[in-house]
């Protein structure tokens, strides 16, 4: 089975960092041109090495610095880059935030600030790429479906996690998102699914893996006992947005090495 993304035009948000990182170099190395997102100038440096390790490898790819949280500033992204491109073929919806807090503590600018990026992100840009896709309509010298949005979810969109409610509320509200954008616009051709993973090794968890004390920790949870990679989640988001993945919409996927097989039940419960 060959997975080529040839001629297709891929956005991924939050591509500067970790998970989108992978995302955005799998994505290119299938042959999409990559529109790597960044939030703003602090992130510049990190989204141009982005770019510049797709182009060594022979891809391609643009930086594009936008806050996916500012309802003007991802209207301008789809804008500009259908104006240079001609079209969007690709959504990944990967940019999020954590801002812990004990609940009794969370402030609403915490809350907000989490929804803000997590969910109200994905909305904005999820909004603006199928107005593109529907625009367009099918193209099959790009693919039989006439767009696809992978939300990036997480484990925690269905597993509670104490101190963390604002993130697993975003999490958990990703998936009604998803089907309900899956449903909705199903016979138009979009394909729409999540991407839930597990513990992957980025810069928004350090904690939890840059101790041997808390990476054996982590190790607790998992059955497969090894922390994931951004490049684990890179060949999953090229397979959903490959037609290899036609019939698959409305879906999260798990990706995290049995996380969510619960493995504290197997010695006991
Ligand atoms: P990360 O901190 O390395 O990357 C997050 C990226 O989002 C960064 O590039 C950051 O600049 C970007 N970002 C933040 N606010 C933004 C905004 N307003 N506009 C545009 N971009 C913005 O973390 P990561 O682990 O790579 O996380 C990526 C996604 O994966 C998140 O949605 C996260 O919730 C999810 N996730 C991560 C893990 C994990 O274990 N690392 C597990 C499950 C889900």
């Amino acid at each position: 089975m060959e997975i080529s993304l040839r001629n297709q035009i891929a956005i991924v948000t939050g591509a500067s960092s970790g998970i989108g990182t992978g995302i955005a170099k799998s994505l290119a190395s299938a042959g999409a041109t990559v529109i790597v997102n960044h939030s703003s100038e602090r992130s510049t440096d990190d989204a141009k090495a982005v770019v510049k390790e797709i182009t060594d490898a022979g891809g391609k790819g643009i930086t594009y610095q936008c806050d996916v949280s500012k309802e003007d500033q991802v209207v301008k992204m789809f804008q500009d880059v259908v104006a240079e491109f001609g079209t969007v073929d690709i959504l990944v919806n990967n940019a999020g935030i954590q801002k812990d807090a004990k609940f009794t503590e969370m402030t609403l600018d915490q809350w907000n600030a989490v929804i803000g990026v997590n969910l109200t992100g994905q909305f904005l840009c999820a909004r603006e790429a199928i107005k593109e896709f529907l625009r367009r309509g099918i193209d099959p010298s790009r693919s039989v479906a006439c767009g696809k949005i992978i939300h990036i979810s997480s484990v925690h969109e269905v597993i509670p996690w104490a101190g963390h409610a604002n993130y697993a509320a975003s999490k958990g509200a990703i998936r009604m998102l998803m089907q309900t954008l899956a449903q909705e616009y199903g016979a138009d051709k979009i394909r729409v699914n999540s991407i839930c993973p597990g513990a992957i090794q980025t810069p928004i968890n350090t904690n939890a893996w840059s101790t041997q004390e808390a990476m054996n920790s982590l190790l607790t949870l998992i059955p497969y006992n090894r922390i994931g990679q951004p490049q684990d989640i890179g060949n999953l988001a090229v397979f959903l947005a490959s037609d290899a993945s036609d019939y698959i919409t409305g879906a999260s996927i798990f990706i995290d090495g049995g996380m969510t097989t619960f493995e504290s039940f197997s010695t006991g419960g």
